[in-house]
């Protein structure tokens, strides 16, 4: 399922370009436009997911997947690994939350710091 007015789902589909980190059948990993950080990609589930507010059991497996992906996508994209490295996962939800495209997605982020307060 997807949104024809949702952003995330026309960089999925090729219709805006982006700098893509990962692709398989239900997932897609990006660089972010704006990063906050060194390495800053974005995790996102193929299926038109508003947020982190929507998931349901039916999405476990795909939640996993996504969440096994981040440490290896990190590395791959420059971050040194764990202990000395490492990232952040964050996931804004809902306005309070931060949360400004209505596609659920991951913020993943690392690299050298100074770059978030935290
Ligand atoms: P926020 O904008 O407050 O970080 P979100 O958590 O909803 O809110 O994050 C949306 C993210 O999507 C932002 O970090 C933004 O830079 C990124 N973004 C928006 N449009 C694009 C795009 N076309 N390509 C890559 N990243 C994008």
């Amino acid at each position: 399922m997807t949104d024809a007015n949702c952003i995330f789902c026309k960089i999925i589909a090729g219709q805006i370009p982006s700098r893509k980190v990962y692709e398989d059948d239900e997932i897609f990993a990006f660089h972010d436009i704006n990063p906050w950080a060194p390495v800053h990609f974005l995790i996102i589930p193929k299926l038109h997911i508003p947020s982190m507010a929507h998931v349901t059991p039916e999405h476990e497996g795909l939640l996993g997947r996504m969440m096994l992906l981040a440490p290896k996508l990190a590395v791959q994209e420059g971050a040194k690994p764990y202990p000395e490295g490492g990232f952040r996962i964050v996931a804004n939800t809902g306005a309070e939350g931060g949360q400004e495209v209505h596609h659920m997605h991951w913020h993943v982020m690392g690299g050298p710091r100074p770059w978030l307060r935290g």
